[in-house]
């Protein structure tokens, strides 16, 4: 196959556009994506001090990657979650992402926050699953490093895989709420939160995977051990068989929503008067409660810590 672009031996062919590009043109072909993305919605412009989540994964070190070639001001931010093995292979890979491109990286590690919230442990003390101690964690941390270090918006790698087994979730279950916010940007609901931004929602996870095998990017490959057995993982395969079967379902299933049916869900949403948060007693940081859910967390991990070594129950 010959590429779309300038007819030079094609390297990836991408059923979903009906084309193939050659390196150089698939570079570009990403970096567009991108920009338009970003242009299209809104994300941010080159002023803004933009904070990149980064896990050590493909998606959000190509993000970074791409950010950074775009001219974006960008910060990393990796939150290191305690997970064995894994969460130290990732570690040494954003790090050495970030070394190697002379790039500015805050590392949060759960371990020393508060009480010591290391997923596993949290996970233990509190029997929650550790994908629901991780997301609470991990929400709170980004929100807090975002607005802390003065940054104007929080940019995460979220591709259309998950996009479109997201949306597929919340479909199922007509989830509504989820549907109303289920948006590329996020618009802050309190001065205490960033907007919130997925650059790669339209890129799919294998034309991520190319971008960064094309671009050199060392990646931890691994998934969470914590993933296996995810809800999340059989809507992707569905999703898969249904875009192998007709090429380009996940990325109509998305966009058409976006263009079409959100506007419907969140108009319902605004109409059920969605309050604002208030601030947190504890942090300060927005709560829906008197304490946001990170603090309900910390309190439910010390009370249970003390109760099993036999001390006062904070
Ligand atoms: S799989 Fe679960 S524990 Fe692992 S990073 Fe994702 S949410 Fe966290
Ligand atoms: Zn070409
Ligand atoms: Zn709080």
């Amino acid at each position: 196959m010959k590429c779309t672009r300038c007819r030079a031996k094609a390297e990836v062919h991408l059923r979903a556009h009906n084309a193939g590009f050659c390196r150089p043109c698939y570079l570009g072909f990403f970096r567009r994506h991108v920009e338009r993305a970003i242009a299209g919605e809104h994300m941010c412009t080159l002023d803004d001090r933009v904070l990149v989540a980064v896990s050590g994964g493909k998606d959000s070190l190509a993000l970074w990657d791409v950010l950074v070639e775009l001219g974006y001001r960008t910060t990393g931010l990796y939150v290191a979650q305690g997970i064995g093995g894994y969460s130290t292979r990732s570690q040494e890979k954003v790090e050495g992402f970030a070394r190697q491109r002379g790039l500015a990286l805050r590392i949060v590690d759960l371990a020393d926050e508060g009480p010591g919230l290391a997923v596993p442990d949290v996970a233990a003390s509190t029997r929650r699953s550790p994908c629901s101690a991780c997301g609470t964690l991990k929400r709170h941390v980004f929100d807090e490093a975002a607005v802390t270090g003065g940054f104007d918006v929080l940019a995460t790698g979220h591709n259309l895989d998950d996009e479109a087994a997201r949306l597929l979730g919340n479909v199922l279950r007509w989830q509504v709420d989820h549907l109303a916010r289920q948006r590329p940007v996020l618009a802050p609901t309190h001065p205490k939160f960033v907007r919130k931004v997925k650059p790669l929602f339209l890129l799919s996870e294998y034309e991520t995977a190319v971008y960064a095998f094309m671009r050199g990017i060392d990646y931890v490959v691994e998934e969470c051990p914590n993933s296996v057995g995810a809800t999340q993982l059989v809507y992707k395969d569905a999703l898969n068989r249904l875009e192998a079967a007709s090429p380009g379902t996940k990325l109509s299933f998305v966009r058409e929503f976006l263009r079409g049916g959100q506007a419907a869900f969140a108009a319902h949403a605004a109409a059920d008067e969605e309050r604002p948060p208030n601030a947190c007693a504890r942090c300060g940081m927005p709560a829906w409660g008197e304490v946001c859910s990170f603090c309900r967390l910390v309190a439910e991990v010390e009370r249970k810590r003390a109760r099993r070594s036999g001390g006062p129950a904070a």
